[in-house]
């Protein structure tokens, strides 16, 4: 991974270039932001750079490079939850950082340790890991990355050096979708619908999300006066497994917002769904402002019980009624 290849992070990334230029890279830095905006690529990117075998790496072409790009370098050390689990565990702290960190590098001039998602380290974990960044190697550094600087322990984030990656906009997730080969149109609309986050967008384009949803247009379209056994499918239907759930909120969300959006007299251009615009239309204006921003107070409430733990099932049931109510809303005070 190349400086040049992330984009949108200009000003962290000439932090970090600025440091290695003066050979002064910290012991650690914090990497914070939205998953997906770049944090992980800068923090390979720095790890080539340090070991390249180059005057000023990454060159991407050194013999060191390559083993970085194929992550097959002896001394860069990715910790993170292990696969289908939450946390780190302090035994992978042990065993991949603690037995590691104050030996010699094997190869290159230092020994990188990425923690992806740094606030996934259980409490002992942490603790342990601590003990290292109290008294730091020499030839090793640590890059954390975690969304912010409170998702981390604060004597860690204390030692740390944070910087801040910025969600990323449209065209610039428009532009990084186009390199993983999507179409501009279906790039528009992952754009939109992920929120400045990559790693979102591609989860929703290999998981082929726009399609599934397409399918929830229509009951969408007609949530605010369907009875009651279609109301209750639906909340089968979508409460199958609490990430399922989550998806169908986020895009319940997008589409009462664009409706909202019209509803307040709002350009098409901020239209999320413009494929559905007469319906949109059609419902805005059947709705209003007043219960439109009911409905999504509702769904921002539901999203937050459901990261709450709360039941799904009863959850989607309780925003469905509530939504139906709202829906009701402006006929009954006309
Ligand atoms: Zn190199």
């Amino acid at each position: 991974m190349l400086f040049d290849q992330i984009i949108g992070q200009e000003k962290t990334l000439n932090i970090i270039r600025s440091a290695l230029g003066k050979g002064r890279v910290p012991t650690a830095y914090l990497f914070t932001g939205p998953a997906g905006c770049g944090r992980m690529p800068a923090a390979l990117a720095l790890a080539a750079a340090m070991n390249c075998e180059s005057e000023q790496g990454p060159c991407g072409a050194c013999q060191s490079c390559r083993l970085h790009e194929t992550f097959a370098h002896p001394d860069l050390h990715i910790i993170r939850p292990l696969p289908g689990k939450r946390w780190i565990v302090i035994e992978q702290i042990r065993e991949q950082v603690l037995e590691k960190a104050y030996l010699m590098p094997m190869r290159g001039r230092v020994s990188i340790f990425i923690l992806d998602d740094a606030h996934t380290m259980y409490p002992n974990a942490a603790n342990a890991f601590l003990k290292t960044l109290e008294e730091p190697p020499e030839t090793s550094r640590f890059v954390l990355i975690a969304p912010g600087r409170d998702s981390v322990l604060p004597t860690i984030s204390s030692r740390c050096q944070e910087l801040s990656f910025r969600p990323l906009g449209r065209k610039e997730m428009i532009t990084l979708l186009g390199r993983h080969g999507v179409g501009r149109d279906r790039a528009h609309l992952l754009a939109s619908m992920s929120r400045g986050s990559m790693e979102r967008a591609l989860e929703y384009h290999r998981g082929e999300i726009p399609e599934k949803l397409a399918e929830e247009f229509e009951p969408l379209s007609k949530l605010t006066d369907a009875d009651w056994g279609t109301l209750f499918g639906l909340s089968q239907r979508w409460g199958k497994s609490r990430q399922e759930a989550m998806q169908v909120l986020e895009f319940m969300a997008q589409w009462f917002r664009d409706m909202l959006i019209l509803a307040e007299g709002g350009g098409e251009e901020w239209v999320i769904h413009s494929s559905q615009l007469p319906v949109l239309r059609g419902e805005a204006a059947r709705l209003g402002g007043y219960s439109l921003s009911m409905v999504l107070e509702t769904i921002e409430d539901t999203r937050e019980d459901l990261e709450r733990n709360a039941n799904v099932q009863l959850s989607l049931d309780n925003m469905l009624i509530r939504i139906r109510r709202q829906g009701l809303l402006k006929e009954n005070r006309a």
